[in-house]
């Protein structure tokens, strides 16, 4: 079961279909009769967050997703720091 629960705050959307565009597992459809979009798929949803980032309402949120914060380590930066170690 996939834990991802994706929301639409209905008041917010604008019905630009943007995240319907973005979304690369179409988790979205457009409905043509209320002018906004709703999640048809959740179950596809990979938590790209893809759809949060452009929506220009910032009307879509997500829960039960895990994030991961890439580390980068910089050697040279790491020697020049190993000075005032
Ligand atoms: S991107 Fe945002 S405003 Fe546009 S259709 Fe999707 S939820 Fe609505
Ligand atoms: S987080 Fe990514 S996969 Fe999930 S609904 Fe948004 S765009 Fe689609």
């Amino acid at each position: 079961m996939n834990p991802v629960e994706i929301s639409i705050h209905a008041a917010a959307c604008r019905g630009c279909e943007l995240c319907v565009d973005v979304c690369p597992t179409r988790v979205f459809k457009f409905d043509a009769d209320r002018r906004l979009c709703i999640v048809d798929h959740p179950e596809d949803c990979i938590a790209c967050l893809s759809c949060a980032y452009i929506c220009p309402s910032h009307a879509i949120s997500h829960t039960g997703h895990h994030l991961v914060k890439n580390f980068y380590r910089d050697d040279d930066f790491c020697k020049r720091v190993e000075r005032f170690l």
